[in-house]
Order: C-alpha cells, then structure tokens, then sequence
C-alpha cells in the first residue's frame, strides 16, 4: 500500500507537470479508511469508483480522490491510466455538455492517445539507441 501511494503521488506530480496543470491549485486525496471512503464517494455520487475529480476550470482547482482499497496491485500502467484519465477531465471540463457521457469517452480517448504517444516515443528511442551501438561497432572495427 506505501509503495503504491509512493507511485500515485509520483505519477500526480509528473503528469500534472507534463498536461501544463502544475500552476493549478491541486490536491490528491488517497484514502483508506472505510469512514473516509464511505463519506467522501457517498456524498460526490461515486459509491462504486476507483476514482473521481473535482474540478473547476474557472478557477483552475482540481481535487483527486482515490479509493485505495481499489487500486491495491494495480502495475504501474494502470495507476499511471487512472491518473491521466482524471487530469483529462480536469482539461475536458469546460467543454462539458448535457450528458455527461461525451466526456467520459473523451477522457478515455485522450487517456488513450497519450498512452500510444509515449510508447511511440520510448520506442523510438530505442531504436536509436540500438543504431547508435551499431555504428559505434562499426568505427571500432575501421580504426582496427
Ligand atoms: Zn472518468
């Protein structure tokens, strides 16, 4: 539990930093009390939630609350996605329509898309990383 609360506030900070909402006043929220849990999912309407967030995009404030009995052996992909999927709809939040549903799917999509991104980008870097190894085996072999 230590280590995946370590992890969660790893990824709120880097992900923040990277979605541009560092200069927004931000909170996470990890709870596991069941008194606390109860409480604060009971009264936001989220009974059954890994996670929600509170945001308003007027005053640039986001909260994010975490149910830890939930989250408890996720991998670090996961708890990195449950991460990205609620600052997206810290970003999304202003767009919001009548049905609540059109941002719940946009928020999976962007989640999506970042996801894909970053993959694309590591695995271009370790394409590089294998050219470069070549091509320094090259020169060694041509000073010999
Ligand atoms: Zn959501």
């Amino acid at each position: 539990m230590k280590r995946t609360k370590k992890k969660l506030i790893k990824y709120f900070h880097l992900w923040t930093f990277r979605l541009g909402l560092d200069n927004w006043e931000r909170h996470l929220y990890l709870l596991s009390r069941k008194k606390d849990i109860k409480r604060t999912f009971k009264k936001e309407g989220h009974k059954n939630a890994i996670a929600y967030i509170n945001s308003d995009w007027h005053y640039m404030y986001l909260s994010i609350y975490i149910n830890m009995n939930y989250v408890k052996g996720l991998t670090n992909y996961k708890l990195q996605k449950l991460i990205l999927h609620e600052l997206f709809h810290a970003i999304v939040n202003e767009m919001r329509e009548t049905n609540p549903k059109h941002e719940e799917r946009v928020a999976t999509y962007l989640t999506n898309a970042m996801i894909w991104s970053i993959n694309d980008v590591l695995e271009k870097e370790k394409t590089n990383g294998k050219k470069k190894k070549s091509k320094t085996k090259e020169l060694d072999k041509t000073s010999i």
